[in-house]
């Protein structure tokens, strides 16, 4: 393997690490909870309280049965 060719997957490797880091869970869209974004608010599309954090709803977010239900049943 040439040396850029093992920059560019190191470089794939960390940003994949970085980006699944911040998820609540595996294949969900919403934001972790945490320290400022506590997950109090309902969802906008079944009105299920405490589903979305104020990030996930500035994102403009649904809950993940919503956001399945959307997507035509998911995987
Ligand atoms: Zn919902």
């Amino acid at each position: 393997m040439t040396l850029a060719a093992t920059i560019r997957r190191q470089i794939a490797e960390d940003w994949h690490e970085r980006s699944d880091r911040d998820f609540a869970n595996p294949g969900s869209a919403l934001r972790a909870a945490g320290k400022g974004n506590p997950r109090n608010l309902p969802c906008p599309t079944c009105k299920e309280p405490n589903k979305l954090t104020p990030k996930d709803k500035r994102l403009g977010y649904q809950c993940d049965t919503c956001a399945r239900q959307d997507e035509g049943g998911g995987y």
